[in-house]
């Protein structure tokens, strides 16, 4: 669970990037974040890991009050958030096995559950014959889907996902929001940056616009996917 209640934050400059944010996104939500360049959501983000901290009010994720957190404790939080970036971010010397497994190996994870965990999670994105491939040889969205399986290895309680679909072929987008769909019904909540209004209008859900630091739009809306589904009758 996700609860910003009444935050702003000012960077040390004095630009303000939030202004009395109130939100929440409770267990097993899935919410899309839009919002355009500089609206606030990358310091939302950062506010959410506790990279940042809230210049006014509280931040409440996961059971933990980041405004009132010790430094120490910042690990056990981000224990409990999986982050996919846009960059995807893997370790191009590793294979797609051991990108996964390194998420739980710095954690000192038992051998005998990375053993069974890695490729379960790497089935579950769908790459299972990839697993001995190196990133370089994979699709942008192949590479996305192994950022996703290192995300959920750990079996966070929330995926921030931050414009995962932006390096990623459009056509291809689309399988990374179903497949965050797909863990967000087996019970992980879901937040999911993306400047791609396509792909919001198809999905449809909660929708959170940001624009200059305030949420100017927090809504349920149908998607056409939705509507899809009604016309093909079900059958
Ligand atoms: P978004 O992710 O929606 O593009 P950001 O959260 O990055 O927006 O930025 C919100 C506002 O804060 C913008 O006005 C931006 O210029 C400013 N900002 C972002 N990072 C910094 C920083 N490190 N120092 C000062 N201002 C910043």
């Amino acid at each position: 669970m996700v609860e910003f209640r009444n935050v702003s934050y000012t960077y040390p400059n004095g630009q303000h990037a939030l202004s009395h944010v109130n939100l929440k996104i409770e267990d097993n939500e899935f919410a899309f974040v839009v919002g355009a360049n500089g609206a606030g959501k990358s310091t939302l983000i950062k506010l959410i890991l506790r990279e940042l901290n809230a210049t006014e009010g509280e931040v409440i994720v996961n059971g933990f009050n980041l405004s009132k957190m010790k430094q120490r404790k910042i690990p056990k939080l981000r224990r409990t958030i999986g982050v996919v970036f846009q960059d995807f971010r893997l370790i191009p010397n590793m294979t797609v096995y051991d990108n996964v497994a390194f998420a739980l190996r710095v954690i000192d994870a038992p051998t005998k559950y990375i053993r069974s965990r890695v490729p379960y999670v790497i089935s579950l994105v769908g790459l299972t014959a990839k697993a001995k491939s190196y990133p370089n040889d994979l699709s942008g969205g192949e590479q996305q889907r192994v950022a996703l399986a290192r995300a959920l290895v750990n079996d966070p309680q929330l995926i921030i996902a931050d414009e995962p679909t932006g390096n990623v072929d459009p056509a291809r987008s689309f399988e990374i929001v179903d497949l965050l769909k797909a863990i967000n019904e087996c019970g992980t909540t879901v937040m999911m940056v993306t400047h791609q209004h396509e792909l919001v209008r198809y999905f449809g859900g909660r929708i959170i616009n940001i624009n200059t630091g305030a949420i100017v739009f927090d809504e349920i809306i149908a998607g056409s996917a939705a509507l899809d589904d009604e016309t093909e009758g079900g059958e």
